[in-house]
């Protein structure tokens, strides 16, 4: 039987794999809005290297030596898991395998963005960075990675969460960051919604815009966005890499591959490198998008160009969105709050490669709390998504007796999320839609 597969420190890939080389259409430019320039805005906000990378065309981009160094100090390549127990629960002819981004120290894949984001902006001279984040992972992973690499830190983290999740501030502190709710009173943007609405629960729209206006304003700080750009795409393919060379090891072809999608990052990690096989027509597995009811970028959103933000700072992407100024209602699945998604992800949407699904609230903390009794993972509340979507695929297979081969990202643990969890076992839970 098979547990985990396994990698050694020194198969942690060399190469990141940029999806932009090998898209079926190109992907539609960026534009400014009427009257504005923030395709020039972009030099001031971002490192210079983000910013080559967000319009690399290469089809493998070398990982800096000293980043695949952090890589492996922070325990990368991941390991990839047989789900027995949760296979012989359902009962199913299934296999379940999930790939395990929870591994890392703060708990979800970000680091594999938030480590080259800190390296380029510290070889760049940069003294602070600054982002948002929705649940806290994004944030804590940047923390840690500024840390690492010694360079100041802030975080406008969306004040629902910041108040469902006060653990999320504890430990950004331990990293040595400094949090802040957004919207908070510290930038022009938040003072402004603050002033509109004072009960504004916020959103990563607005914690966006807060972020930007700081390195927008002072020369010596950078944004650094923890998803929905090409760059943060490409950083994450290091997952999809290694499920590849374990699914080889497991002698196994995935005939579907899931991952929620809130912008886009862990899926396109985990997916993209398969996709391209797909594009090539070399394969025929199914790329599944979990988002939430609550937050139906793929599903009901229009595929047209908005901004990134609350604010417009950033420019128009063209992308599935449910509009810039959309506040999702307060789901505990902080990290799928998004009204946008990464153009790359949604553009491979519209084509027909990935099928985008919706599920609810409650039935998503049902399906994590049943793979935590059987796997004994608590899933972050963002993963149970993926696990809703994956036990459904798997109780298809029981009915019509197909051994398919299920992949799943394991996106994040749930362990400082268990506020949700009481939530669901107390009754209080809404299905928000
Ligand atoms: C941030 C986050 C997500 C959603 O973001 P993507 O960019 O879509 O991956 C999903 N799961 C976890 C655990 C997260 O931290």
């Amino acid at each position: 039987m098979t547990y985990k597969i396994e990698l050694s420190s020194d198969e942690v890939p060399k190469q990141w794999y940029n999806m932009l080389a090998d898209l079926p259409v190109p992907l539609p430019a960026p534009k400014n809005s009427e009257g504005k320039d923030q395709i020039a805005a972009l030099q001031l906000a971002f490192t210079k290297a983000g910013l080559e990378q967000e319009f690399a065309t290469d089809r493998y981009i070398t990982i800096p030596k000293e980043v695949r160094e952090l890589y492996m100090e922070m325990g990368r390549p991941s390991p990839l898991v047989r789900a027995n127990k949760l296979e012989e629960y359902l009962n199913t002819p299934a296999k379940i395998y999930f790939k395990r981004e929870d591994s890392s120290p703060t708990g979800s894949h970000k680091l594999n963005s938030a480590i080259p984001q800190a390296y380029f902006a510290k070889k760049e001279g940069v003294e602070r960075l600054t982002t948002e984040t929705g649940a806290g992972q994004w944030g804590t992973a940047l923390s840690l990675a500024c840390n690492l690499l010694g360079i100041d830190c802030t975080v406008y983290m969306v004040k629902v969460s910041f108040n469902q999740k006060p653990d999320r501030k504890n430990i950004m502190h331990i990293y040595d960051s400094d949090i802040y709710a957004s919207p908070s009173e510290n930038t022009k943007v938040g003072r402004q919604v603050l002033a509109e609405n004072p009960d504004h629960p916020g959103s990563l729209g607005v914690a966006i815009s807060e972020a930007m206006e700081e390195a927008l304003e002072n020369e010596e700080v950078k944004y650094s966005l923890g998803s929905v750009l090409n760059h943060v795409m490409l950083h994450q393919t290091v997952i999809g890499q290694e499920l590849k060379t374990q699914l080889e090891i497991a002698e196994e072809e995935p005939d579907v591959m899931i991952a929620c999608a809130g912008g886009g990052s862990n899926l396109a990690g985990s997916l993209f490198p398969f996709i391209k096989d797909k594009i090539e027509g070399n394969s025929d597995t199914q790329f599944i998008a979990v988002e939430p009811s609550a937050c139906p970028t793929l599903t009901e959103g229009t595929y047209d160009y908005d901004f990134g933000d609350s604010n417009g700072f950033t420019p128009m992407l063209k992308m599935f969105t449910l509009g810039h100024d959309f506040v999702a209602p307060s789901v505990h699945a902080g990290g799928l709050r998004y009204h946008g998604m990464s153009p790359i992800v949604s553009l491979l949407t519209k084509e027909g490669y990935i099928e985008p699904r919706s599920v609810h609230q409650k039935d998503c903390f049902e399906a994590g709390i049943t793979f935590a009794r059987n796997q004994g993972i608590v899933p972050a509340p963002e993963t149970t998504h993926a696990i809703k979507a994956t036990i459904d695929e798997a109780l298809k297979c029981k009915e019509t007796g197909e051994e398919k081969t299920i992949v799943m990202n394991f996106s994040g643990h749930g362990m400082l999320d268990l506020k949700g969890y009481a939530s669901y076992f107390e009754g209080t839970m809404q299905n928000a839609k």
